[in-house]
Order: C-alpha cells, then structure tokens, then sequence
C-alpha cells in the first residue's frame, strides 16, 4: 500500500466553509496527530455522514449550549473525507488542538473495523512523515484531556496493548514512506511563528504568490488562503488565472477567438486563433491547461499530461474535453465537463474557494467565469458564503474588442440582490449558477471517463446507455 498511500487511502474532501463557528482559521504549527474514535455506532455513522455534519451543523446541544466541534480528517473501512486543512486548528482535543491533526476512525454497526484501523493508521504516518515527524508525535485524545477516547483502541480507560498494537501499525507505514516527498500533503508544510494569525498571513503570503495587480485586496488574500485544500487543483487554477492576466489581461475580447497566445501543452502546440482575443469558455480552457501545466512544472512529474490523448483533450467535435467545456454536446458547464472527464465534481455555490468554475445565465445570456471570491454589498470579498453575500467576483474574458476589454476580474451581482456602484464593472442579474471544482491530477478518476465515454458511443449508436458491469 505504501507504493500508492493516496489511492489507497482514498481521500475526499468536505471542507467546512470558511466564516462558519468551527473553523477558526487559524495556522496550526503541526507538531502531531491525534486520534479518535467517533463514539458513534449508529447504522450509517461513517466518514461521510460525519464530514457532512461537520460542514453544515458542526455543534451538538449540552445543557442548552452549542457546543462547537471540528478536526480534519473522518476515517471509515472504505474512505477518508478531510473537513479542514491539515495546517488550520480545529477543536477536537483540548490543549491538543493548537499542536495536532485530529484523526477519528469510524465505528458504526457494519463497519469492516480493521481496515478502518489500517487506513486510519496509513493516514496518521502519511502526514507524519510530510511533517517530518516520528511516531512518538501520534497522541490519543485520552492523552490531552483524559477523556476515554479513541474508545476502541483504549484498554478501558487507558492506553494499553490495544494502542500499542495501532502506534506498531503507523510505525511500520512510516518507515515504509522513507525517502517518499510529500504523501498527503500537495505544499511542503510551513512553520510560522507562534501567534502568527491569518491576519498576519495575509501580508506575507506574498512570498508564495505573484500578486499582478493592486486589484487584489488583502480581503482577497483572506478568502484566498482557503484554497491550499490538498485534493482540489484551485491554488494552481488560481496561479494560472493569475498568469495569464498579468500576460494578457485588458487586451480585449472576440466572441469567435480563441487563446491568448501559442503555447505548447506538453507536445501538443495550443495554437491561438486570433491572439490575443479570447472569449469566455476558451479563457477557462486555457487557464485548466495552464493549471496542469504549472502542476506539472511544480511536481515535476509529467503524469498529468497522458491521462488524456490529445484526441480526447483538444478539438470542438466530437467528446473532447475541450468541447465540453465549450458547452458543446449537451454539456452546460465547465464543472460539468471536467466532472463527465473525472477531473473534477460538480459543487453548490456556497461550497467554492478562490479557483473554482461558474457557468451561469444573465439577462442578455450566459458566461463562463473563474470564481475569485464572495462579495457582501460593498463588493468586499468575504470568507465563506452567507447571508450578506450578494454576489462574488470573477476572472474571464469579455467586453468588446477594445483594450480595457477582454480578461479580467469583474464583480457579478446575483439576481435580487444589490451590490452598491463601485469603482468596478459589475456584471448583474446572474442566476441558474452551475459550479465545479477540478480535482488535483493524483485524483483524476479515468474509469469515471471511460464511463461516459462509453454511454456517449451508446448514444451515437442511438442504444440507450446502460453501465459496463462494475462502474457506477
Ligand atoms: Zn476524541
């Protein structure tokens, strides 16, 4: 399992909004792991049923209080969902939550309980070992605040043979990991000083960013500090979006032109049609290809390329992904078409980080955009969707052939809602969102691919489409 701990491990996300009571922000120095059991043996209690509790209720009821709760990743016998990322706190272990990753392994009835074990145990030495941390860093919640937790792994009330047999298990996975890079983690991990908030974050985390223009805001940086999630793509969404405004933004717009600029995926020359015109979906394509051009740039690995033929990447007939993105075919959005492609999932609008992708309907028509950030209705950008949001700004490319046109950020106004007359263009009456976020290439699901290939090939062959045996 070591050869491919990912895979194995299965990791989803759920993250918790941004904004909500149990996500703090706040940086944690990880110094450690914790690990629980979920005290839970309800039919059904598994991984993803408590990442969707903590994303949206997040608090149970004592004695007439909320009480608040939170930690980062949810194991059960056949996936891990993560509802924080790994370097901000949650409240799961007293004193322990400003030092560790809290893990909590599942127990509801049915559950193939050692496999949840090994995963749990794969999971805790995958992120001690990116942390560069040994085994004595694995702690019980019992450890912190001597509550009888995680309950099965306890001998009664203590640690015992039971744990030992556990911290063996990490032990032996983290030797296996040596001389690996990262396991878990997409960004070696950062050490800030203690007290450093994400206040303070904001004006530092220059050091890892291009920022091309004052247009983004410390506000921005906020709201764009949720993007370092370790399984989506959107930090090098966000990078590539970033590139090509500073290459080309304000250099106008052509409904029938297509990419900025000739540039070479791969071996595959991207050839631009009309430079540096561009319209709205082709922009969006040229910031995915972008995007998986820098990933591969950054992780130096080149796998990335080959998960589609050019047939199946490039070309506006036929099943191509670029085709779908272009909405051709059928497909009504950028994040269905990477969804189709398995390169992505379809998400609700109150669930985007900086990155994601909106396809929407206005009044004289439709866009297809690059989500910067919510917007409350001064058009400042706020963390996390909530009732003062009335809109969020965007990246693409439109306007008319002048420059001053083309790409760049604008702000989008939801219909029914009022934003006040800023300084900048507003684009109003946006309703019938469709919203998706692209999966980081480790997770890019071929079968998910082939699936749709193939009911696609049914259809052109006018028989009703009817799943492979095996695939969903
Ligand atoms: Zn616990």
């Amino acid at each position: 399992m070591a050869s491919t701990p990912t895979k194995f491990l299965n990791i989803r996300q759920m993250i918790i909004p941004p904004g909500r009571k149990n996500r703090p922000g706040k940086h944690l120095n990880v110094a450690g792991v914790t690990i629980h059991n979920t005290d839970n043996a309800s039919k059904g209690a598994d991984a993803h049923a408590h990442a969707k509790f903590v994303a949206t209720t997040g608090y149970y009821m004592l004695n007439g209080q909320q009480h608040w709760i939170s930690w980062h990743y949810t194991v059960d016998d056949q996936e891990i969902w993560q509802s924080l990322p790994s370097d901000e706190i949650g409240w799961h272990a007293g004193p322990g939550n400003s030092k560790t990753i809290g893990i909590e392994i599942c127990m509801n009835v049915g559950i193939d309980q050692t496999a949840a074990n090994e995963r749990a145990a794969a999971l805790a030495a995958g992120l001690l070992h990116d942390y560069n941390l040994g085994v004595d860093s694995l702690y019980t919640h019992h450890k912190w605040t001597g509550k009888r937790c995680p309950v099965l792994l306890l001998n009664g009330s203590e640690e015992g043979s039971k744990w030992l047999e556990f911290k063996n298990l990490v032990e032996e996975e983290l030797a296996d990991l040596a001389g690996r890079e990262l396991v878990i983690l997409r960004k070696k991990p950062r050490y800030l000083p203690q007290e450093y908030s994400r206040e303070d974050e904001t004006i530092e985390i220059g050091d890892d960013w291009e920022i091309p223009e004052i247009f983004l805001t410390k506000s921005d940086m906020v709201s764009s500090a949720v993007m370092y999630d370790d399984l989506y793509m959107n930090s090098d969404v966000i990078d590539a979006v970033h590139e090509v405004y500073a290459d080309f933004g304000h250099r106008g717009y052509n409904l029938h032109s297509n990419f900025t600029n000739n540039f070479n995926f791969d071996k595959h020359l991207v050839k631009a049609s009309n430079p540096p015109y561009t319209m709205c979906v082709s922009s969006q394509f040229e910031i995915i290809l972008k995007a998986i051009i820098m990933y591969c740039d950054r992780t130096r690995d080149p796998k990335a390329y080959s998960y589609l033929s050019d047939r199946e990447m490039f070309g506006l007939n036929g099943m191509t992904l670029q085709n779908c993105v272009w909405e051709n075919e059928g497909c009504h959005s950028v994040g269905k078409a990477l969804s189709l492609f398995g390169m992505g999932e379809i998400v609700d609008f109150s669930q985007l980080s900086p990155g994601s992708f909106i396809s929407y309907d206005h009044p004289h028509g439709g866009h297809s955009v690059c989500f910067i950030g919510y917007l409350d209705a001064k058009a400042n950008i706020v963390q996390g969707y909530g009732k003062d949001v009335v809109g969020f700004r965007f990246f693409s490319s439109n306007g008319s052939g002048s420059s001053g046109d083309g790409l760049s950020y604008r702000n989008g106004v939801l219909t029914g809602r009022q934003m006040d007359q800023g300084a900048f263009k507003q684009a109003t009456g946006i309703h019938n969102m469709r919203c998706g976020m692209m999966y980081s290439p480790e997770n890019w699901k071929r079968e998910k691919l082939e699936y749709y290939l193939f009911s696609q090939q049914r259809i052109f062959a006018g028989v009703a489409p009817t799943p492979p045996s095996g695939q969903p």
